[in-house]
């Protein structure tokens, strides 16, 4: 061997570990944009994510894609939120020929029963609440069952995994303190809101705020007449101070509510999915902070 081959098949050798690495890295979906900042957060550089339901798309309405069945079917693990939330997803993975593991990450949290409106009419969804990722506290038990699911699927890496889960949960403990910091100076007779659809139960029993929506726990309900014509008698009745807009859903609903009952339309909360990487709530833990900093400022004297 010449020494320029020589020095070939050197360099040839220590660029493959790298490229082993690459091979190596765990290939993780997600059903939607918040999960998947989670889950990209506990999975750092040992997994590639890509989320299914995109920023601003409204996931209880997603009608998945051949794409999204060819990703599936190349991903060693899928990472869906659970308690019906993804009501196409089971159909999805079983036409993809997905062979990997599931990981639920709402498993363990205590579960929201979710009471059916006055007069509305009955729907064929979960009877809990499945927007579990509304409270910090039970993003926790999120970030929990992620880092023990990557670990299952990837037993290298769970060093790691828990490395980067207990820095994550240590940002969590500091937007605690934020929102409680926040929401101090809302007084009591001022905590009901009105949104378009029930996604912010959990936050509402977090901090003690009440949250009322024309539209059921999913955006697939279409509010009915009945429905819209007692929040407006309950927002007139209880002086309630202000109504929002949330990015997954159709804001036409809301609007007409508040300029029919004068409440102030106190700005956009995401509920269902993060913004895009330049909006206000690019990641998850951003979304909580101008949620509860939104509602603040529209609630406080
Ligand atoms: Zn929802």
């Amino acid at each position: 061997m010449n020494r320029r081959n020589f020095l070939a098949l050197t360099t040839a050798l220590v660029a493959l570990p790298h490229l082993a690495l690459a091979q190596d890295r765990l290939t993780v979906v997600t059903s939607f944009s918040v999960l998947n900042d989670m889950v990209s957060q506990v999975g750092g550089d040992r997994i590639d994510v890509a989320t299914l339901v995109d920023a601003d798309e409204d996931a209880h309405m997603y009608q998945p894609t051949p794409a999204d069945a060819r990703s599936l079917s190349d991903a060693n693990v899928v990472v869906v939120n659970g308690l019906g939330f993804e009501g196409w997803m089971d159909r999805l993975i079983e036409a993809s020929g997905f062979a990997g593991s599931v990981i639920v990450a709402v498993d363990g949290i205590a579960t929201r029963d979710m009471p059916e409106m006055e007069g509305h009419a009955g729907h064929d969804h979960g009877a809990f609440d499945p927007h579990g990722w509304q409270s910090l506290a039970n993003a926790r038990i999120y970030v929990a069952n992620i880092a023990q699911g990557l670990s299952a699927a990837d037993p290298a890496g769970a060093e790691v995994y828990a490395a980067n889960a207990d820095a994550y949960l240590a940002q969590i403990d500091a937007t605690e303190a934020e929102l409680q910091d926040l929401l101090a100076e809302v007084p009591q007779d001022r905590r009901t809101v009105v949104t378009s659809h029930d996604a912010f139960g959990y936050l509402g029993d977090a901090y003690g705020l009440t949250f009322l929506a024309p539209q059921g726990l999913s955006t697939e309900s279409e509010a009915s007449a009945a429905d819209v014509a007692t929040l407006i008698t309950q927002i007139r009745a209880e002086d309630i101070a202000a109504v929002f807009l949330e990015n997954v859903t159709d804001s036409r609903l809301v609007q007409q509510i508040a300029a029919e009952t004068g409440a102030t339309v106190g700005g956009t909360l995401y509920s269902d999915a993060l913004s895009g990487p330049d909006g206000p709530a690019a990641t998850y833990l951003e979304m909580m902070r101008h949620n509860v900093a939104t509602l603040a400022a529209a609630l406080k004297p």
